[in-house]
């Protein structure tokens, strides 16, 4: 048997921008294009009692609450909160699938304690460490972890055990599982089904029959069923990409021509897998006679002045040597210790 936490922050680019200004507090605010087309990626829950909602509109939003105050995007800031949130993961499980950078799954299976205790302890140094809350959800698998993370939002969380899922299920309405947007609610409603129950009232052939290989889905999930594994990568330290020469090289432009395609073939991997928390930049050179060097920088932009620096700094320590090895990457971390966030 399982246990998942899914943890989401609450409304999580908003309470950053409230966190950073507080004389927001308790104010309706919203996340997005400051202009009259943009739309709102996040607002907060003063801002949501007036109906405001993420992917809305800013004009419409301002029709709802015309006290709204907007503030523009920040995702180097997001970015970094969610690279501190991941750090704390990281101390619990390594077992961590992030879904964006406010929301992961964890697989806390292995753990002595219980999934609650773990949730709850997550939670609160979530809260010490960045001053924003989260909400948390505890499951036997991935789908449930997730419905009850929504349940006791914001700052809460729920446990949804082995034996409770039965008669959780029953009273759950479908359009709360996954996979049943608007469309499949209303395409259920056709049929007379308006709850997980009623859906349980179908057999695996009718629902297949009607609606194919959703109707199998359907008949797992309205079961609390829901096998998926969490898809995680192991803790990384470090990305590098190297080159060996058939020939030793002499010639600083020659290497420096080489090194930008490896530098591009490493921040490449690091954005297609949205990896957070670069702390520093890395160049290393092995000399024709077999002695190495590397030079390092902190920082986490992957930039190429930055590297031809690192690159100017190791040649100049081999005094002339040719090269035979060129490395270029970056090393992961923060908080004192090492980041996973190979994701
Ligand atoms: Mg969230």
């Amino acid at each position: 048997m399982r246990t998942i936490i899914h943890i989401d922050m609450d409304c999580f680019y908003a309470a950053i921008e409230v966190r950073d200004h507080p004389e927001l507090i308790g104010k309706p605010v919203g996340v997005g294009g400051s202009s009259g087309r943009g739309v709102l990626t996040t607002a907060n829950y003063e801002a949501r009692k007036f109906g405001c909602r993420s992917a809305m509109p800013v004009f419409m939003a301002k029709q709802l609450c015309p006290e709204l105050v907007l503030m523009p995007v920040r995702f180097e800031v997001y970015r970094e909160v969610s690279s501190q949130v991941r750090a704390i993961f990281a101390r619990y499980t390594e077992l961590v699938e992030p879904l964006s950078l406010d929301e992961a799954y964890l697989d806390v299976s292995h753990r002595a304690e219980s999934g609650s205790a773990l949730a709850t302890e997550i939670r609160r140094r979530i809260c010490e460490e960045t001053g924003l809350t989260a909400s948390a959800g505890i499951a036997p698998n991935k789908m449930l972890a997730k419905i009850a993370s929504d349940w006791n939002k914001p700052n809460g969380q729920l446990e949804i055990r082995p034996e409770d899922v039965d008669g959780f299920m029953k009273g759950l309405r479908v359009e709360r599982l996954q996979g049943v947007g608007k469309k499949g609610r209303d395409e259920l409603k056709q049929i007379g089904v308006e709850t997980c129950a009623e859906l349980q009232g179908f057999s695996k052939l009718e629902l297949a029959e009607r609606f194919g290989k959703w109707g199998l889905e359907l008949y797992e999930r309205c079961r609390g069923r829901d096998e998926r594994e969490v898809k995680f990568e192991r803790v990384r330290k470090s990305l590098s990409k190297e080159r060996t020469f058939r020939e030793n090289i002499g010639d600083l432009d020659w290497l420096r021509d080489v090194m930008r395609q490896l530098r591009l073939e490493v921040e490449e991997e690091v954005l297609a897998k949205s990896m957070l928390g670069v702390k520093s930049r890395v160049v290393k050179l092995k000399f024709e006679d077999f002695t190495q060097t590397t030079a390092e920088k902190a920082g986490c932009l992957m930039d190429e002045e930055s590297y031809n620096e690192l690159l100017n700094l190791a040649w100049s320590r081999g005094g002339g040597k040719s090269v035979r090895l060129l490395g270029v990457g970056v090393k992961f971390g923060g908080n004192d210790e090492q980041l996973g966030l190979g994701v």
